[in-house]
């Protein structure tokens, strides 16, 4: 440990920061989620403990997601973020680490610089900054060298990003804003139009992970869910099955179906033919509502499977493509020697 230096990989994602360190596995896994004292400028919390000051902080005190909507919303508070994270994983160390950071795909070069500074300023030796389908592909146990087609679809908070793969690359790949954050707005909706019943987004959300269908299920399955009475004013709770949830949840589903729909058009016929045989891969938070892979499956004939460890999938790939760039550098290094 203390003769050579880690190699660690962040994924900064719109919902979570995950940091994964070669040999030790995934070390850190929290909110993106920041609270600044407006006034000094001060940070106060990170991560889950800013998380449980959402919605609940007085005047002065602001709790932000800095990459909201796939984009870096708040450079300065993601930077700061960033550093007080990678100080709490990995903490003070003899010989600085070689880190790559999985960005989402939304952010511009002068975003992806903040965050490569930020990141060698937290104590870096080495930056990469690398592309979220690529992580995806490796996390998921795809081999991405070779000369075949890998389709992935990483659905996270803000974004749902599809990409093509072969030979280590991108070929065709496209990004959508529209993801997990979307479902739990999309159910918010539906409940005050249907149900006449205000809900907060941290509900919306719990209702999303228990009974969220993109399918429908063979056994339906019910919940309470408490809000407001929108006519009245007063608290109400009412029952919601998960057959309820297919027709909230259809527009930003179809959305993200369509989209792969329009990959896959596009993409060169070889590669569509290895897509064919070897399925889609589905990575991210988002992807794991309920059937929304037997839903693609069903809509573009190809069979579309969820990814073991689908939260961590990009961190992990993250962490393995700094060992794989460096062991090809050492390997090329060698043979001149
Ligand atoms: P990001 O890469 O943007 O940080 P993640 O891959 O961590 O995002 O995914 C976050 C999204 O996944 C959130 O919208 C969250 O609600 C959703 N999510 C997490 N677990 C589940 C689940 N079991 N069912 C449905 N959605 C989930
Ligand atoms: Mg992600």
């Amino acid at each position: 440990m203390f003769g050579r230096g880690a190699d660690i990989g962040i994924d900064l994602g719109t919902a979570s920061v995950l940091i994964y360190i070669k040999g030790q596995g995934i070390v850190l896994q929290e909110p993106s989620i920041i609270a600044i004292n407006n006034r000094t400028n001060e940070v106060l919390a990170v991560g889950e403990e800013a998380h449980a000051m959402l919605g609940r902080t007085p005047q002065n005190i602001t709790a932000i997601r800095p990459l909201r909507r796939g984009v870096i919303d708040d450079c300065d508070a993601t930077e700061k973020m960033l550093k007080y994270f990678i100080h709490k994983a990995i903490g003070p160390r003899l010989i600085k680490p070689r880190i790559a950071v999985c960005v989402p795909s939304g952010v511009t070069e002068v975003e992806k610089r903040a965050v490569e500074d930020a990141t060698r300023q937290a104590g870096a030796r080495k930056v990469d900054v690398i592309e979220e389908p690529i992580a995806a592909a490796i996390g998921a146990g795809i081999d991405i060298s070779r000369p075949c087609g890998s389709m992935i679809v990483d659905i996270g908070g803000g974004t749902a990003d599809i990409a093509v793969i072969s030979l280590g690359g991108a070929v065709v790949k496209k990004s959508i804003k529209v993801a997990g954050d979307n479902f739990d707005e999309a159910i918010m909706v539906y409940l005050r139009k249907r149900h006449n019943l205000l809900i907060g987004e941290g509900t919306a959300e719990e209702i999303k992970k228990n009974i969220g269908s993109a399918y429908k299920r063979d056994f339906p399955i019910e919940m309470t869910a408490k809000g407001r009475n929108l006519v009245s004013g007063l608290p109400k709770h009412i029952v919601l099955s998960s057959d309820e949830m297919l027709d909230a949840l259809a527009q930003p589903i179809d959305e993200i179906v369509n989209a792969v729909h329009v990959v896959l058009e596009s993409t060169p016929p070889e590669l569509a033919a290895d897509i064919f045989d070897r399925g889609i891969v589905l990575t991210g938070g988002g992807s794991l509502i309920y059937g929304l892979d037997k839903l693609i499956t069903q809509r573009v004939g190809i069979n579309a499977v969820i990814a073991n460890e689908a939260i961590s999938c990009v961190a992990v790939g993250t962490g393995l493509f700094v060992e794989y760039k460096y062991s090809k550098q050492n390997r090329k290094s060698r043979a001149y020697d």
